[in-house]
């Protein structure tokens, strides 16, 4: 942060007003949020990691890195119809899973929990396939979450309810690409 612009060196010159988790508080708590799973993991076979394209990419990538127990990985992409700022809770696939999860303990891994909407119908979409469990972890969660009926086993930080962009993130696309979650300035959403 301080007085430099966050979006100095990735190219978003004078985008962003502020960087709210640095890239280091991201990967301490990605390694912290590994250890939790891990040590919660029960049975020889490996969790399988759902990744909730696009938007979890990074995470997904990071978390499987530095879980200390194989696992497996599937991807899963979802649009839920509404704005590009928030969703509307109907959702359709544009990927499913390669593979039955059947059996399987389901890890789905999120980005970003705000209404809930998305998840909840992802965790009942996913049930109906006969997995042995499904937990949830996402990196952020926003105070709207609290009305979501599904059980998030593991988050890596609340954060307020603006809008956010790096890490996998998006507005419009851009910004995926930025290793910190930061603030994107008011000017660029007009
Ligand atoms: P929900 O269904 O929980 O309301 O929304 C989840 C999806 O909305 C996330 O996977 C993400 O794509 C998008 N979303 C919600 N809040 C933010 C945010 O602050 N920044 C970005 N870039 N996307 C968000
Ligand atoms: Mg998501
Ligand atoms: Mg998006």
């Amino acid at each position: 942060p301080g007085d430099l612009d966050p979006g100095l060196g990735h190219g978003y010159v004078g985008e962003l007003a502020a960087t709210l988790i640095t890239q280091d508080v991201l990967q301490a708590k990605i390694v912290a949020l590994a250890e939790a799973v891990a040590a919660n993991h029960t049975g020889d076979t490996p969790p399988l990691l759902v990744c909730v394209l696009k938007g979890a990419v990074m995470f997904v990538t990071d978390f499987a890195r530095a879980l200390p127990i194989p696992s497996e990985m599937e991807f899963m992409a979802v649009s839920s119809y509404g704005s590009s700022t928030s969703s509307s809770g109907v959702v359709r696939i544009l990927k499913d899973l390669d593979r039955d999860i059947s059996g399987r303990r389901v890890i789905i891994v999120e980005d970003i929990i705000d209404s809930g909407l998305t998840l909840s119908w992802l965790h009942k979409n996913l049930q109906t396939r006969g997995p042995a469990s499904i937990e949830i972890v996402a990196l952020l969660r926003k105070p709207e979450a609290v009305k979501v009926e599904v059980d998030v086993a593991y988050v890596g930080f609340d954060i307020p309810t603006d809008f956010v962009v790096g890490y996998g993130l998006d507005f419009n696309e851009r910004y995926r690409d930025l290793p910190f979650v930061g603030l994107l300035g008011e000017h660029m959403y007009a």
